[in-house]
């Protein structure tokens, strides 16, 4: 058979019913499962068998939506969480632990910089900010002999830079650590990061990939192209036994492609407990059904948009990768060649004041803490998502302190341009 298409994969991936099974996917609405001896059970619990026993490690429902997640990105395992950032939290502690060093992109999501500036600097893990557009050799200056890994997001929320992924794939490999790619704005049906050296995808499904602002979610995804066994030294957590289960060797047991996703379900999932709960996945898979057509639309509605505001004299500057005159439109054309995003970044004239009445004043678009839904909202980032920068690091993130961050939905884009110009015109 041929290679099947993204838009087959997005309706008809993950679960294949069998003979008489239900067409739509079950919700295994089960926190644990019956075996008829301890001896069936203690298999699993010694990851000798495949198999459910306890749904904060493992869910039927949570595995169907995550082989879905894992074909779209094309990847060799994948497994849900309870959030976005749950997922990023995962994905860099699964090989960078106390003591070791990570590069991330500072034009990042504000929740992920606190996780990683904050949160995992306490914890030990300490972090290197590096500009999107920073050139290879000073890349190459921010690796240590700790460094784990290296972390960028495809399509930067709210700065909406577009990553050089084959940049940072080829300063990571060089330096033996993967290239870990949050590709929550993009979806893989607009970009599929392991294509361009990825090696760790991650999302927040409670975005795009549900979209219908449903339920918060999170995805990892492996590509399985990263030989752990090369580096042993670097990635003991995967290459040498791990004691909480009977010494099982992760690389050894699960091949490059399993030990990641496994380790992570196995000994993060099993420890911090983030699970996405059956219900959640099964919502999620409804919205994952009809992603590529929903990205489609949000990307026309946003390039109207983008393409309106560019010519109005009421606005200072505006960011869409998809205007020629974007400063990351070259990169946007490689990486994005379909389109990007629904999401929209500009700065209204007269600053913090202005963008508040603006908003105020607009109809269709809510004021919301929340991106790629069906409805179209809108943000002021530096007074909340972004509020505990300070100016310095909001300039690093790409976040001015008049940025309006506008999610078009999937409305009438006359409707949209309507409510904005009337907006607009109210400041
Ligand atoms: C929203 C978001 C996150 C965090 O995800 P949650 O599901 O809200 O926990 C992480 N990365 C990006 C790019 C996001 O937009």
């Amino acid at each position: 058979m041929k290679k099947q298409h993204i838009e087959t994969t997005c309706v008809q991936g993950g679960y294949r019913p069998g003979n008489g099974e239900p067409r739509q996917l079950p919700i295994v609405q089960s926190t644990t499962f019956k075996y008829d001896t301890g001896e069936d059970m203690a298999k699993l619990f010694d990851l000798e068998a495949n198999g459910y026993f306890y749904s904060r490690l493992q869910n039927p429902t949570n595995d169907a939506v995550a082989a879905k997640i894992c074909e779209l990105e094309g990847g060799s395992a994948a497994m849900l969480t309870s959030s976005g950032q749950a997922a990023n939290f995962y994905a860099v502690f699964n090989i960078a632990t106390c003591g070791d060093h990570v590069i991330a992109s500072s034009a990042i999501y504000g929740g992920t910089y606190n996780l990683f500036a904050v949160t995992m600097k306490k914890m030990g893990v300490d972090f290197t900010f590096v500009a999107p557009d920073c050139s290879e050799e000073e890349l190459d200056a921010a690796f240590r002999p700790n460094t784990k890994a290296v972390f960028g997001e495809t399509i930067a929320n709210p700065a909406l830079r577009v990553l050089d992924i084959e940049k940072f794939a080829s300063a990571a490999h060089r330096h033996g650590v993967p290239l870990i790619v949050d590709n929550t704005f993009a979806t893989p049906v607009n970009c599929r990061p392991f294509e361009w050296g990825a090696d760790i995808v991650t999302h927040s499904t409670t975005k795009y990939m549900d979209g219908h602002g449903c339920g918060v979610g999170g995805c990892i995804v492996d590509s399985g192209k990263f030989d752990w066994s090369r580096y042993p030294d670097r990635f003991p957590g995967l290459c040498t036994p791990d004691d909480s289960y009977h010494g099982v060797v992760y690389v050894q047991k699960f091949g490059v492609g399993g030990a990641f996703i496994t380790k992570a379900t196995a000994q993060l999932m099993r420890d911090f407990g983030s699970i996405q709960s059956p219900q959640n996945a099964f919502l999620l898979n409804l919205g994952l059904e009809s992603l590529h057509v929903r990205m489609q639309r949000h990307c026309e509605n946003a390039m109207a948009v983008a393409e309106f505001l560019a010519k109005d004299d009421r606005v200072s500057w505006v960011t869409y990768c998809g205007l020629p005159t974007d400063r990351d439109h070259a990169l946007a054309q490689k990486y994005l060649p379909n389109g990007s995003c629904g999401v929209v970044s500009f700065g209204v004239k007269g600053g913090r004041k202005a963008a508040e009445a603006f908003m105020r004043n607009l109809k269709i678009a809510a004021i919301e803490t929340h991106v790629a839904d069906a409805r179209s909202c809108c943000l002021h980032p530096a007074s909340t998502t972004h509020r505990q920068m300070n100016d310095d690091e909001l300039i690093a993130a790409g976040v001015s302190p008049d940025l309006i961050r506008l999610s078009c939905g999937l409305e009438s884009k006359e409707d949209l341009i309507d409510d904005i110009d009337r907006a607009l015109g109210a400041v």
